[in-house]
């Protein structure tokens, strides 16, 4: 059942233990099959080195467990929140990425110091509001996924795929579960790239709306004319 969507979701979950994003199992992929809906997940607690696309799990909107004998990732409740809330997105990612959550630990947003960073984002990384005592006594991981959409009701998802939650650590999301985790490995380097940099020199401003807006969209405009007409 749902095989292809199942392997696909299991190699973005290695793929994230690969580039390094992830301690033991702190990291989580899904993928959605919008059509039937139906979401793929990484296994509660599961090792990345014991997964395989036999355990992933397949959740149903609601959560509800409709295939796999495992329990599913903690932070399902979340990424279903993602899905219903930003309907062009395939896949969702979660890491502890160590500078992707030294941001969010320090609830600041990552501006936009250079280049790299304009490439891919769309302005800065946005950091959500704190949790309030009572998002954290019920639904926490639904709550999570509240507190994202909320923050992002005046951005465009689609154009600034991840998020910092305040004194947690990043989701980010994509066309694909593949997507998802290319986003969260560029925001790791990223937020790497902006430590060091404020470290150089802490009065660094972001760069001119102008490189901002170019390097964007020429990458993402409908003028865009980075890389080849093939898509490579
Ligand atoms: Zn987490």
């Amino acid at each position: 059942m749902y095989d292809d969507l199942k392997s696909e979701v299991c190699q973005a979950n290695l793929e994230l233990s690969k580039r390094g994003l992830v301690t033991y199992s702190w990291g989580n992929v899904s993928g959605i099959d919008r059509q039937n809906g139906v979401v793929a997940i990484k296994p509660s607690g599961v090792a990345y080195d014991q997964l395989t696309k036999d355990n992933i799990v397949l959740v149903d909107m609601e959560g509800k467990v409709v295939d796999g004998n495992l329990r599913p990732s903690s932070d399902t409740p979340t990424h279903l929140e993602l899905y219903r809330a930003f309907e062009g997105i395939g896949g969702v990612c979660h890491t502890h990425s160590t500078y992707a959550t030294m941001w969010a630990q320090a609830c600041r947003e990552i501006p936009c110091l250079g280049t790299t960073h304009a490439d891919h984002f769309h302005g800065p990384v946005p950091v959500t509001d704190e949790m309030q005592a009572d998002e954290i006594a019920s639904d926490y991981e639904l709550n999570t996924g509240r507190l994202i959409v909320r923050r992002f009701r005046e951005l465009d998802a689609l154009h600034l795929p991840v998020v910092l939650v305040a004194n947690h650590g990043p989701f980010t999301w994509g066309s694909s579960p593949a997507d998802a985790v290319q986003q969260a490995v560029i925001l790791e380097q990223v937020a790497e790239m902006a430590y060091g940099t404020l470290m150089l020199n802490p009065g660094q401003g972001q760069i001119s709306a102008a490189l901002q807006a170019k390097h964007f969209l020429r990458k993402h405009g409908k003028d865009a004319y980075y890389g080849q007409e093939n898509g490579e």
